[in-house]
């Protein structure tokens, strides 16, 4: 059994494991620090194998001492060979991680099971969030399981299909006029008079243990081996980097051999704060304010941007932005190619893939694993100008007639 303690990022101060996340000294970020002396990786291995079907086979490498009670267990996604996709792009192993398949369709499951643990065991009755879209929708569902109050903040302006599936829980659904950096600040200042667990606030340094899942998974679906190359979304920074987390932590272990892949991130070009710091060389992020239909990306000012940065930088890797039509064609893509259907989100990743193989990045013997975080039935409007229906009577003329022949043509 592994020890963890909360430490600050920078200074490394250490802090009760309470619902805090800034340090007091430097106001660094609070993150969760392990001591895996303990462990051996052996047993570890065959612990994970015999464990639940979905995050919590890994409890022993997240803040936890034991198993938690989860009515709602995500994880476990598939991780699909993609060989049509890779053709397409002349890439030569191409892996898709489809995390459209957790219980409210996106990997925000991941983060919010672990947040909502720590929030019951800390005692916290009502838990709330500051969300682009896929955290409300996770937060409202996994509360209604917990039987917990619950506080869903978004911008006003959030994809309808997004808003329904939050309402629906139950919960109480607050839309903001602004962008999320609003929302964000308003959520930062009630979470000051508030006894409440904001999974992404107060209670970050847990919530952003549970996207390590993501490369626990990855790591064991490839028969315990490393991909070589990741592509993965970049909103705050937080399922990037922590992603990493996860293989570096196997790796320093021995429970996997190799190096840490490269590292690919993914935004829109309407909210890249992350990508144009790349590309300019920048060590910190300028805010922005967003303007896209990736919405779940829109993040203008992200937390964990210069983490995200230094990440890219040191695997050899690269930040991309996309436009809002090569999203639309990403989706088109991916969908076309490997009958994943993905949102807004994933057809910025999918778009960034296609980047990087149009640019000669991706040698043809690595092996590539996509993340794609979100289901495409959330976000309909960007697929609705990509086809059209074509409409008949009822009958074998109407359809042999003009249409058919049109259609084989
Ligand atoms: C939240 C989200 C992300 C990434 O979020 P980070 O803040 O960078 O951790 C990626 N994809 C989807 C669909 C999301 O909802
Ligand atoms: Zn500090």
């Amino acid at each position: 059994m592994a020890t963890w303690e909360l430490r600050c990022k920078e200074c490394e101060a250490a802090y009760p494991a309470e619902a805090r996340y800034v340090c007091e000294h430097c106001f660094g970020p609070l993150e969760i620090s392990y001591d895996f002396s303990g462990l051996d990786p052996a047993e570890a291995r065959r612990k994970i194998q015999a464990g639940s079907p979905g995050i919590w086979r890994y409890a022993d490498f997240l803040p936890f001492d034991g198993r938690p009670r989860d009515p709602l267990e995500p994880g476990l996604t598939p991780l699909v060979r993609a060989d049509r996709l890779a053709d397409r792009l002349g890439i030569g192993e191409l892996w898709i991680k489809n995390d459209a398949a957790n219980p409210t369709h996106s990997f925000k499951d991941r983060v919010v099971a672990v947040a909502l643990a720590k929030a019951r065991e800390l005692g916290f009755e009502t838990v709330a969030c500051a969300s682009t879209g896929n955290l409300a929708n996770a937060v409202a569902a996994h509360a209604a399981a917990a039987g917990l109050d619950s506080y869903v903040f978004v911008p006003a302006d959030l994809e309808e299909q997004k808003l329904l599936a939050t309402g629906v829980y139950g919960t109480r659904l607050i839309g903001v006029r602004g962008t999320y950096d609003d929302v964000n600040r308003l959520c930062t200042e009630l979470c000051e008079t508030r006894p409440w667990a904001f999974v992404n606030v107060n209670l970050r340094p847990y919530y952003s243990q549970g996207s390590k899942t993501l490369a626990f998974e990855t790591v064991e679906q490839l028969g315990w081996s490393l991909p070589d190359r990741v592509v993965c979304p970049i909103a705050s920074g937080s399922l990037f980097t922590k992603v990493a987390r996860g293989f570096d932590e196997w790796i320093d272990l021995g429970l996997v051999e190799g190096e840490l892949p490269t590292f690919n991130g993914a935004q829109a070009a309407g909210c890249s704060p992350v990508a144009t710091a790349f590309g300019e060389g920048w060590e910190v992020c300028k805010p922005q304010r967003p303007e896209t239909i990736a919405k779940s990306l829109a993040i203008g000012n992200p937390a964990d941007g210069v983490y995200a940065l230094e990440l890219a930088r040191s695997t050899g890797g690269s930040i991309d932005a996309v436009s809002d039509d090569e999203i639309r064609d990403g989706i088109r893509l991916l969908a076309e190619t490997t009958g994943i259907f993905t949102e807004t989100a994933g057809g910025v990743t999918t778009a960034a893939l296609a980047k990087l193989a149009d640019r000669g990045e991706i040698d043809p013997a690595e092996r590539v694993v996509v993340y794609i975080t979100g289901e495409g039935l959330k976000t309909l409007d960007a697929t609705r100008e990509g086809f059209r229906m074509h409409e008949i009577e009822p009958t074998l003329e109407a359809f042999e007639g003009e249409l058919e022949p049109a259609l084989t043509r």
